[in-house]
């Protein structure tokens, strides 16, 4: 299918702006989708500016997508025609090494294929994501969301959410623990919600005092500005878990401070350079460790989970006219949490 809408940005210093893509033909286990919502990930703009050094022009990016069935291929066992569903960060994988067998897709020994940015095995170059009008997925990498939530605050679920469920879980974040998340954004809303949820006294651990409020009501319990070193002396050794979002290198130090004898801090953000000083580590036995997104059956869970509790993201709808303008916003740490574009603004 040729001619399919799309933005689009052509080098690491463009903006994005309207290009025509073309999506395959529907296999038999593929099933199309008409996109309705796509999250704007933090990820989405790293791969825009080349910030990984690893991104093939043009980028079409969007790993939040949300939409509706309009055609499956004739051996699709779950879906039809009209079911609300989702698209997160991967189309594709082996399915034959350990991870993939292991449900951990994300960790796919022979390489996931990544909703953009991957390698398109059907049409050959790079895989285009959800910045646009339509997409051509395998079954097996489709969600199923749930029809109560409101459909375009669900879309950060399929990265934002998954990338912060994953690790709570992982780490067997439980009622009464004491949970840091660093950094309020899009990932660091979807943590705090989900460590409230999950029974965790949970402590937003910013940068910028005035999320403060917003913190709490998003489900912190109390709200640690880490440039404050009074107020960081006095966490010293009291966590049982961070979740760190921060987006780029940073010094992690002063947040493993922050963890009690054998707790975990777990990076989701900076696929960077960090600093750390090992001393942090081995006085108290304590863990840096990474994760991934999740795999699709644990993104499924999270989703039914947020159907059940009733969890959506905090959003700022957007026309995709306006996206240069969001990427400025969340670079900036100026987003309220998560930007969401009405994908029918792209026919506009
Ligand atoms: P975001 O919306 O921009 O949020 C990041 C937040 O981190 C900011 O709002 C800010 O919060 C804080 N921050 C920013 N710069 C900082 C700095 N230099 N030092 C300390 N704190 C800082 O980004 P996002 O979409 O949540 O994504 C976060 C990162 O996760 C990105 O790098 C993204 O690529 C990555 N990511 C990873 C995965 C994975 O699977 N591991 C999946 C998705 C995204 P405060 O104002 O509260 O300080
Ligand atoms: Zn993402």
């Amino acid at each position: 299918m040729k001619n399919v809408n799309a933005y689009a940005a052509k080098s690491n210093d463009a903006d994005l702006e309207p290009f025509d893509i073309e999506r395959r033909e529907i296999l038999a286990d593929d099933v199309k989708i008409e996109i309705d919502y796509c999250g704007v990930c933090h990820s989405d703009i790293h791969q825009v500016r080349n910030d990984w050094g690893n991104s093939k022009y043009p980028v079409v990016p969007g790993h939040e997508i949300v939409g509706r069935v309009t055609e499956v291929g004739k051996d699709v066992k779950n879906y039809k025609k009209g079911d609300l569903v989702g698209v997160g960060c991967m189309v594709d994988s082996c399915q034959e090494c350990d991870s993939c067998k292991e449900d951990l897709e994300q960790y796919c020994e022979n390489g996931m294929v990544a909703t953009y940015n991957g390698k398109d095995e059907h049409l050959g170059g790079h895989t285009f994501g959800g910045y646009s009008e339509m997409i051509v997925v395998k079954e097996k990498f489709v969600l199923k969301v749930p029809e109560n939530l409101d459909t375009k605050a669900v879309a950060p679920l399929l990265c934002a959410g998954i990338t912060t469920w994953s690790p709570l879980r992982q780490w067997n974040v439980k009622k009464g623990d004491k949970v840091g998340v660093v950094g309020l954004g899009g990932l660091g809303h979807m943590g705090v919600k989900f460590a409230h949820a999950l029974g965790a006294h949970v402590v937003m651990i910013t940068t910028s005092p005035g999320k403060a409020e917003d913190a709490k009501r998003l489900g912190a319990d109390a709200v640690l500005i880490s440039k404050n070193e009074e107020d960081m002396k006095k966490h010293q050794g009291t966590f049982d878990f961070i979740l760190n979002t921060v987006p780029v290198g940073h010094d992690t130090n002063p947040y493993i401070g922050l963890l009690k004898r054998d707790a975990t801090m777990t990076l989701v953000g900076a696929i960077d350079e960090v600093d750390i000083h090992g001393g942090g580590l081995v006085m108290g036995r304590k863990r840096l460790a990474g994760s991934l997104i999740g795999g699709i059956k644990e993104t499924q869970e999270m989703l039914d989970f947020c159907g059940e509790h009733n969890i959506v993201s905090d959003i700022e709808m957007i026309d995709i006219q306006n996206i240069n303008e969001a990427y400025e916003r969340v670079v900036n740490s100026d987003v309220k949490y998560r930007f969401v574009i009405d994908m029918k603004s792209i026919k506009n």
